[in-house]
C-alpha cells in the first residue's frame, strides 16, 4: 500500500472513509484530513493558528489540507497531504521556498506552540533545505498522536473542537 512521507496510508478518494471533514470553530473554513488523532492534533493548532497567529477565513481561500500530488519537485513518493495528515495555511503569504514570511513575533509564538505537540507536529519552516512556511505536518505514528490527541481532548480548544466535529 503505498505511503506518505511519514508513514501514513494514502487515500485517493475524497469519499473515503478515513478522511473527516473537520470544521474549525469560529472560523469559516473547513479541512478534509484524517480522521481521528492525526486530523484532531492538526486542527487543534489550526484552531489556535486562527486566533493567535492569523483569520484564516479572510480573503481568498488558500488553506490546504488532504491532496494526492508528489512532493514537489520529486519525481516518487507521496507528500503527507496524501495521507490526510499536513496542512497548508494562509499559503499565498507564506509561499514555498521563501523563509521570515512570518514576523518575527510570530515565529516565536509558532514554536513555542509547537511544544504542546511533542513532536507529533512539524513546520516547513523549520525544514534545513528548502522552507515551507504555509506548512504544518504530522511525523508521529498513530501511538503518539493518540496519546497527545488524548490530552488535547481535554483542554478547552480540544472541548470546542470535539463537540464542533461529532462523527471524527
Ligand atoms: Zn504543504
Amino acid at each position: 500500500m503505498a505511503k506518505s512521507q511519514n508513514g501514513y496510508d494514502v487515500i485517493f478518494a475524497s469519499g473515503d472513509k478515513r478522511l473527516w471533514l473537520w470544521t474549525i470553530p469560529g472560523c469559516d473554513r473547513h479541512f478534509r484530513l484524517r480522521r481521528g488523532p492525526a486530523g484532531f492534533i492538526l486542527c487543534h493548532f489550526i484552531l489556535w493558528f486562527h486566533e493567535s497567529i492569523t483569520r484564516l477565513d479572510t480573503g481568498i481561500w488558500d488553506d490546504w489540507a488532504w491532496h494526492v500530488k508528489p512532493i514537489a519537485g520529486q519525481t516518487s513518493g507521496y507528500s503527507n497531504h496524501a495521507s490526510g495528515t499536513a496542512v497548508d495555511l494562509d499559503a499565498i503569504k507564506h509561499p514555498l521556498g521563501r523563509r521570515n514570511t512570518f514576523t518575527a513575533t510570530q515565529m516565536r509564538a509558532i514554536r513555542v506552540r509547537l511544544r504542546l505537540y511533542r513532536l507529533c507536529l512539524r513546520w516547513g519552516g523549520d525544514y534545513v533545505n528548502r522552507a515551507d512556511e504555509m506548512h504544518f505536518e504530522i511525523v508521529r505514528g498513530p501511538v503518539a498522536c493518540r496519546a497527545l490527541a488524548a490530552f488535547l481532548r481535554t483542554t478547552p480548544r480540544g472541548r470546542r473542537l470535539a463537540k464542533a466535529n461529532p462523527g471524527r
